[in-house]
């Protein structure tokens, strides 16, 4: 995905002028055949956003996002390609994206009928088969949505997305509703289908914890901006960012019965009015003068590491803070 970039029209209240809101700025990813690239960062910072542009719910304003070298076709336009149905987006809440008066057979059914990627007679067959392939049964199909649970309704919301044949699945904070025992059921459903399909995935979550478990690399967002891009097992053992540090620091723990936390100081800005410079630099422990005025560039950090910071270019003064 190439240059992608995103603005989002807003309107002021009160019948203001129409204010342009920068959801994401300078956000350029690609993402390998098989893999499973997390997008983390904190509510508001841009990774929903990146998500329905990849998925093709929302069109960028700017840039654009390719499969296999080929522009993904967007629904809005009327022509619903292939392409939009071989990037399938699983959301957070289930019971939401699933109609309350449908069968689950005919949920399942109901986008291969339409872009005719399953022939008719075969429907049913396969619909079942996928229950089965997420972990339920196939006589299922004959359940309404109310009549599971909600990590059942998951697998039904990856059972839907699978039916399209999808090449790329956006899965947005897809296990962020469900309790913590249900939650690590379906990371290993995700898992094994990774595994069986070859699926390619953008994982988004808030959650470290869950992202370490899944994902081969890991970009980190701040308010519309990538600030860190990293293969997970080096993110992990070395943060490069102040605000990947922060968010490290910020996760629980639980050690010798002993709960460590400690919060990222401030609040994420507004996007509409974000501060000038590095936009975290009011809240980052390392900020220096040249933070507050010059936006840092994704520069190398290390052999497929990327850092968005002035500490990592060389321009450091004699406390370690960027001069
Ligand atoms: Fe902190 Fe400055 Fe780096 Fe921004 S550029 S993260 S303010 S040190
Ligand atoms: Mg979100």
């Amino acid at each position: 995905m190439p240059g992608l970039a995103e603005r989002l029209v807003g309107r002021l209240t009160g019948g203001g002028k129409p204010v342009v809101v920068h959801a994401l700025t300078d956000v350029s990813l690609e993402v390998a055949q098989g893999e499973v690239l997390g997008i983390v960062g904190e509510s508001g910072c841009g990774k929903s956003t990146l998500g329905r542009v990849v998925a093709g719910i929302y069109a960028p304003s700017d840039g654009r996002v390719t499969l296999h070298g080929k522009p993904i076709a967007r629904e809005h336009s009327g022509n619903i390609d292939k392409l939009t149905t071989q990037v399938q987006m699983i959301h957070q809440d289930p019971f939401a994206s699933l109609n309350p008066r449908m069968k689950v057979g005919e949920t399942l059914a109901e986008g291969p009928r339409y872009h005719k990627i399953i022939p008719s007679r075969d429907v049913q067959a396969r619909m079942r088969a996928l229950l089965e392939k997420v972990g339920l049964e196939g006589a299922y199909a004959d359940r309404f949505p109310h009549q599971f649970s909600g990590g059942q309704r998951q697998r039904v919301a990856i059972a839907r997305a699978l039916a399209m044949e999808p090449e790329v699945l956006v899965l947005d904070e897809a296990v962020a509703s469900l309790d913590v025992s249900i939650q690590a059921q379906v990371l290993n459903l995700f898992m094994d289908l990774r595994r069986d399909l070859g699926l390619t995935a953008l994982f988004i979550s808030h959650d470290l914890s869950v992202v370490r478990h899944v994902c081969d690399r890991v970009a980190i967002m701040y308010l519309g901006r990538l600030v860190e891009l990293a293969p997970a097992d080096q993110l992990y053992a070395d943060p490069k960012h102040p605000y990947t540090s922060a968010l490290f620091a910020s996760v629980p723990t639980v050690g010798t019965g002993k709960r460590v936390f400690e919060a990222i100081k401030g609040e994420i800005p507004s996007p509409i009015n974000p501060p000038p410079g590095c936009a975290f630099h009011p809240r980052c422990p390392l900020a220096g003068p040249r933070c507050r005025m010059e936006v840092p560039r994704l520069t190398w950090a290390g052999v497929g590491r990327q850092v968005a910071c002035h500490l990592n270019d060389g321009g450091v003064d004699s406390k370690g803070a960027p001069a």
